[in-house]
């Protein structure tokens, strides 16, 4: 079990920087993942932990030990690929015997160690069968079993749940949450999908163009985005700019046309922001109240356990809603106000 450092490390190629220079410290047991559009520089990251890929600058340290000219296999990890591909003509157990095999590990000591494996991901009953009769979920644990057997330090991850369909993935991000946790093993995901990430990290890194925007609890970056980026990537964010302002030490944002909104003041300095206010937190009023600003409902689709409600400000400025119940003033055409609770409006800098 270890903790994973990156210091100052980037990657370029040529003129172009895929990771700028990157300074990340992964305490032992995390599951942190990395975060961001395609192209953002997460598997370069990944790779350059794994020594898949030589950094341009920087150090990577594995458990205290610096291992940025140490070769992959002498890195003690395991690492999981969205192409996960098993051999399909052999069983379940060879498919994670075989690495311990061709490095000469004794017979004996492999059977424990694959019982061990298989027993870590629960397919212990399944040992015999080959792949082609396995379900999705089992081939993915079969290739995280692949990994556990060397018992490695830290774990890595490559959109291991790409190959999944939607209902599968949710059930096997549990397992791994549980597995990871159980075995207390350092692991490093990518992913692109964020529900993925909000759901399984201890904290995220968030990543634009290569560069760090964001390292924080899922929960801190939904909640407090450090950036218009941030807040856009993860979950659905409303946007309203404008000016905070303090007056006797209320904070409240002031829109283009002079109205103020209720705001929270932490983490901003009093100027130009952008105020972030999240679906669920959006609430409605009648027209007739005069609080709040003013929208006209767009659109209302019904989901079940809430109603999603698309509108427009008097300013233009879409805005989607997630209420609990279908509200019968939200009709398509009908005029409303939206309203928040200050400390739901998270502003940041322009
Ligand atoms: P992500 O995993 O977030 O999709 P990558 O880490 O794969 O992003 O890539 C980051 C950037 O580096 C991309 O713009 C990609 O095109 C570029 N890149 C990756 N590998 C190479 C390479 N071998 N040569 C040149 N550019 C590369």
């Amino acid at each position: 079990m270890s903790t994973i450092e990156l210091i100052g490390l980037g990657k370029r190629y040529g003129d172009f920087t895929a990771v700028a220079p990157t300074d990340l410290r992964i305490e032992q047991g995390e599951l942190v993942t990395l975060l961001g559009p395609s192209g953002s520089g997460k598997s370069t990251i990944l790779s350059m932990i794994a020594g898949l890929t030589a950094p341009s600058e920087g150090v990577v340290r594995i458990g205290g030990r610096d291992v940025t000219h140490v070769p992959p296999a002498q890195r003690n990890l395991g690492m999981v690929f969205q192409s996960y591909a098993l051999f399909p003509h052999m069983s379940v157990f060879d498919n994670i015997a075989f690495a311990l095999s061709i490095r000469g590990v004794p017979k004996r000591e492999i059977t424990t160690r694959v019982d061990k494996a298989l027993a870590q991901v629960r397919l212990g009953g399944l040992a015999q069968r080959p792949p082609s009769e396995l379900s999705g979920g089992q081939q993915q644990r079969v290739a995280l079993a692949r990994a556990l057997v060397f018992e490695p330090e830290i774990l890595l991850l490559d959109e291991p749940m790409g190959a999944l369909d939607k209902n599968l993935r949710e059930q096997v991000q549990l397992e791994l949450r549980q597995l990871q946790r159980d075995l207390g093993v350092t692991t490093v995901l990518v992913t692109h999908d964020q529900e993925e990430a909000l759901s399984l990290s201890t904290r995220l890194v968030v990543l634009d163009k290569g560069q760090v925007q964001q390292v924080d609890a899922p929960m801190q970056a939904y909640m407090r985005p450090r950036n218009r980026f941030v807040a856009q990537f993860i979950g659905t964010a409303n946007l309203f700019s404008g000016e905070l302002s303090q007056r006797d030490g209320v904070p409240a944002l002031r829109l283009a046309d002079g109205t103020e909104l209720a705001c929270s003041a932490a983490g901003c300095a009093a100027g130009p922001v952008h105020v972030v206010v999240r679906p669920e937190h959006i609430e409605l009023l009648p027209h007739e109240s005069g609080h709040g600003l003013q929208a006209e409902v767009v659109e209302s689709v019904y989901l079940g356990q809430s109603t999603k409600l698309h509108l427009r400000t008097g300013d233009g400025v879409q805005v989607i809603a997630l209420v609990q119940q279908r509200q019968a003033e939200a009709l398509p055409g009908n005029q409303l106000r939206i309203h928040w609770r200050a400390e739901h409006a998270w502003p940041m800098p322009q």
